[in-house]
């Protein structure tokens, strides 16, 4: 689409790649700070320099889910189309040895051979989402590093607002292909600021959760212990106000309110 459109997507190499991890309650069972960990109904986030390791338990407390980020070095040749790779184990230990003995004893209970690297990629904004009766959603248009948890939401609200839209054109122009582009862009429309915001933040966040040693660290971990006085804390993720930003924003009723406006308002 975006080749017919005369245009490319800026591929952004982030420097950072994942393990995903996920461990049975009955493998951790035997240790008393894991098994706290899994019944806390706490998602907990351990961070050093350029990595940290962020978890909770999933399944009715029966599956412990583990998704880290770290620094891309495992890559250097080209990976599969799914850009994830077999890792080996001793890196995974060696990439978080410096963090405390509880990660390293739950890393261990990773199996050997099972350990799965993700690479994490990004791209800059796309000029347009939207070719005739073509609309991309997710992370086609907007992939966003996990830092914030968004990428699977904000692709569900794509599709909900997409569908929202699409049902909205007016009967009488069912049939006309120009109608049905001019919805795909209030789409567009409606998704875009939000979308790119939050890969922004989800970036912006990324960096500093992975500050080293350094004044810009050390006002980071000020703002850490005086714990969201201000109503912010440097982990987005957590952030009562970008929370609140993220939550509140209701995209369907948005779509409602403003489709008629801008449907008109495009030539
Ligand atoms: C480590 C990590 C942690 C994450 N954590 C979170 C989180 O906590 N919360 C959150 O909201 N998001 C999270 N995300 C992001 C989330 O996984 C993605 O944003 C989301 O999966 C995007 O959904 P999608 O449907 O747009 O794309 P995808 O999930 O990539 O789906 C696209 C599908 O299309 C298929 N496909 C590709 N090409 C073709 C083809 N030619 N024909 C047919 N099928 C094709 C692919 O196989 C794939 O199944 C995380 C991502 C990573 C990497």
């Amino acid at each position: 689409m975006l080749a017919t459109l005369g245009t490319a997507s800026e591929e952004e190499d982030t420097g950072q790649a994942a393990y995903r991890i996920m461990l049975k309650r009955e493998d951790m069972a035997h240790d008393p700070e894991m098994l706290a960990l899994l019944d806390s109904d706490t998602v907990v986030r351990w961070i050093g320099e350029r990595r940290h390791i962020i978890a909770y338990s999933v399944s009715d407390k029966q599956i412990y889910n583990i998704s880290t980020a770290q620094p891309d070095t495992h890559f250097a040749s080209a990976t599969n189309a799914t850009y994830t790779t077999r890792g080996s184990k001793k890196t995974m230990l060696d990439v978080y040895s410096s963090f405390c003995p509880l990660i390293h004893r739950i890393l261990d209970l990773v199996p050997e051979g099972e350990v799965c690297e993700w690479k994490l990629r990004v791209h800059k904004e796309l000029p347009t989402w939207v070719h005739g009766s073509v609309a991309l959603v997710g992370d086609a248009c907007h992939p966003t590093l996990p830092h914030l948890s968004q990428g699977a939401a904000m692709a569900i609200e794509d599709g909900a607002v997409l569908a929202e839209c699409v049902s909205r054109i007016p009967r009488n122009k069912l049939q006309d292909p120009e109608a049905v582009t001019k919805a795909l862009k209030v789409y567009e429309l409606l998704r875009k600021p939000h979308t790119t915001k939050l890969v922004d933040m989800a970036s912006f966040s990324g960096r500093t959760l992975h500050l080293g040693e350094g004044k810009a660290k050390e006002e980071r971990d000020r703002q850490f212990r005086d714990n969201g006085k201000s109503g912010s804390v440097p982990d987005k993720w957590a952030s009562p106000d970008v929370q609140k930003m993220i939550y509140s924003n209701d995209c369907m009723k948005e779509a409602e309110q403003r489709f008629d406006e801008l449907f008109a308002s495009l030539a």
